[in-house]
């Protein structure tokens, strides 16, 4: 039997959230964002599920070949856009539509010999400072563009750095309203957090959102609200079992740097998951990240180690069980029986976020895909 650990991830809880995120803009086209292996989830996994998006945006030339070769024949978006010149040789083959946010960008493309003309997304710099035209230069790009034989058409983008939180998305708004004005093209400005906290109530131009984290149903303001609150399902769960139980006198320790030290006699459930397979080994340092045992839930006591993890079994006693060898352990996400964990409370008890979590699940942790109905 290979080690207990396994992830699920379920199709009709990524559809349900696109279904969410449809409702939010319901006269926006979607792209689903299937960066980094969808999140972690897998391209090939999740494809089924996400095919009922508009497009499919990535960053690396090689997932949207992948895309291609499993059939999809919708827009793709490379979300940095590419990187040397031979790459838009890919995007000529391919039909890939790519962002532009410097100036060699346009040179590449200048020099390119195509007779299909690309689709580009002019990026914008509104305030993020990480990719795009300065609102100074953004015209000047945009002219140059248009000029291109190469080009076809120029969709219009920026990024937010602070949808998700307090400040908001009104003067990155007010810079990209001035920036683009009278420009006729699309525009495309919402990731989750825009998509379900600004895009109607404020009205944003919303041609395309960009939906990343809402899909894979973790929320893009937790722990402000939760991703229930927002309805949206879990996507990936990670489930182990319980590989052994030890029982602790009062005084005694468990686990690496003997960081936890009973206060009295109790029992501690030994878990096949640790570090290597993706669990953040900084959860719970201070009280403990939440776990579920038989869908009861306590929390991690002492170091995370490498392959391993203890969590507290007295919250499971208490409940009436009765902790055995092989019961279901859930890290993240839900178990068999429905129990849930929202994988943002453990990020939040790790202090990072559901993003990296589900983008570092392991190689070694096995999958299995919950198909769609
Ligand atoms: C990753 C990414 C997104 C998706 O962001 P979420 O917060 O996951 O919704 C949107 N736009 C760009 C440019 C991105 O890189």
């Amino acid at each position: 039997m290979p080690r207990p650990i396994e992830a699920t991830i379920h199709l009709p809880a990524l559809r349900h959230n696109l279904s969410v995120a449809r409702q939010a803009v319901p006269d926006a086209r979607v792209w689903a964002v299937l960066k980094a292996d969808a999140y972690g989830h897998g391209v090939q996994r999740v494809f089924d599920a996400v095919r009922a998006a508009d497009g499919l945006a990535v960053l690396d030339l090689s997932e949207a070949q992948t895309l291609r070769s499993l059939g999809w024949r919708g827009p793709v978006l490379l979300l940095e856009g590419v990187f040397e010149p031979r790459d838009l040789e890919w995007c000529s083959r391919l039909d890939l539509w790519h962002v532009v946010h410097h100036e060699a960008q346009i040179d590449w493309l200048a020099q390119h010999k195509t007779h299909q003309g690309h689709h580009v997304y002019l990026k914008l710099n509104s305030g993020m400072n990480r990719l795009g035209f300065k609102p100074d230069g953004f015209r000047t790009a945009w002219a140059r563009l248009q000029a291109l034989s190469q080009v076809d058409q120029i969709s219009l983008m920026t990024h937010f750095s602070d949808a998700d939180g307090p400040k908001g998305v009104a003067a990155q708004m007010d810079v990209y309203q001035s920036a683009t004005e009278g420009l006729p093209a699309a525009h495309c400005v919402a990731n989750s957090a825009a998509i379900l906290r600004h895009a109607a109530q404020r009205g944003l131009p919303a041609d395309w959102v960009r939906l990343g984290i809402a899909l894979y149903g973790s929320a893009p303001d937790a722990p402000a609200r939760s991703a229930s609150a927002w309805g949206l399902q879990p996507t990936m769960s990670l489930r182990s079992q319980l590989l052994a139980i030890q029982h602790l006198e009062v005084g005694e320790t468990v686990g690496y740097g003997s960081t936890f030290q009973a206060p009295s006699a109790m029992r501690v459930g030994v878990v096949a998951c640790g570090y290597a397979d993706g669990y953040p080994r900084h959860a719970g340092t201070e009280v403990g990240a939440p776990v579920l045992v038989q869908g009861v839930r306590t929390r991690t006591v002492g170091r995370v180690s490498m392959d391993m993890l203890t969590v507290d079994l007295t919250p499971v006693e208490t409940a009436g069980h009765s902790p055995a060898v092989g019961d279901e352990v859930v890290l993240w996400g839900q178990g068999r029986d429905g129990a849930q964990l929202p994988v943002d409370e453990v990020a939040q008890a790790a202090g990072t976020i559901a993003y990296e979590l589900m983008c570092a699940l392991a190689p070694r942790v096995s999958v299995r895909v919950q198909a769609l109905d």
